[in-house]
């Protein structure tokens, strides 16, 4: 199954996406591609793939990406090598809303959570706060969140990341109710079905 996550920078996603990564088990991270230079604390592999444009560009070409998109002048895509690292359990992707609706269009199994900060001011605070953008960046983030907050209608559960605590509580409870349903536990019920229908055999 996947997750994808999205909403405007700054909003909270890889703050919640880091959460229930370790409460989580069975659910790992889609590590994107990104032309943008790499920031002091990312780490190649674990953040992102860094990726020259020329090679970005050759990628789509050959049809490598489930998604990709423009974001604040950078390229940015999902792999579907990526993908396929979750065939046995979950992912969950932290992109933006074009990213978003490119999925929503090509994959049947994926729930979609919009990540809205509590308000414009506290966007820009978190923003500034975080100390990883210059101020022009910024600028451009903010510009483009009016934007992005319009997308909220197309997803199917919206997390109001105010409290922290809240909001982690609420995207690991989507998760976790998710898996529930009847379709993604077949196989692990067929085992319990299987040991009710031996002890009927034994009765007779
Ligand atoms: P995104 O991944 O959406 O760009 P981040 O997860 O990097 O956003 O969060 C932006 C900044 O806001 C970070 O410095 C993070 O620590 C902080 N932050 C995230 N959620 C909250 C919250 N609920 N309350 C206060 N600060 C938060
Ligand atoms: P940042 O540069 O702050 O890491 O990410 C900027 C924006 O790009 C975020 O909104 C993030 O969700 C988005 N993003 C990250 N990876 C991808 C991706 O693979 N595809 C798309 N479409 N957006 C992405």
């Amino acid at each position: 199954m996947i997750y994808v996550v999205s909403g405007p920078s700054g909003g909270g996603k890889s703050t919640l996406i880091r959460r229930v990564l370790g409460s989580l088990p069975g659910l790992c991270f889609s590590v994107s591609h990104t032309t943008r230079r790499k920031r002091e604390s990312e780490v190649e592999g674990r953040d992102y793939y860094f990726t020259s444009e020329e090679m970005f560009r050759k990628m789509l070409r050959r049809g490598e990406f489930l998604e990709h998109a423009v974001v604040h002048g950078h390229f940015y895509g999902t792999s579907t090598r990526e993908i396929r690292k979750a065939a046995q359990g979950d992912i969950i992707l932290d992109i933006d809303v074009q990213g978003a609706r490119q999925v929503r269009e090509k994959v049947k199994r994926a729930l979609f959570i919009f990540v809205l900060p509590p308000s414009y001011q506290k966007l820009k605070s978190r923003l500034e706060r975080r100390g990883l953008d210059s101020p022009a960046e910024i600028r451009r983030r903010l510009d483009r969140a009016r934007q992005e907050i319009r997308s909220y209608s197309r997803f199917d559960y919206i997390i109001v990341n105010d409290d922290l605590e809240e909001a982690g509580r609420e995207l690991e409870s989507i998760i976790r109710c998710n898996r529930r349903q009847l379709v993604y536990c077949r196989k692990e019920i067929a085992p319990i079905l299987e040991s009710f229908r031996k002890k009927r055999a034994k009765r007779r």
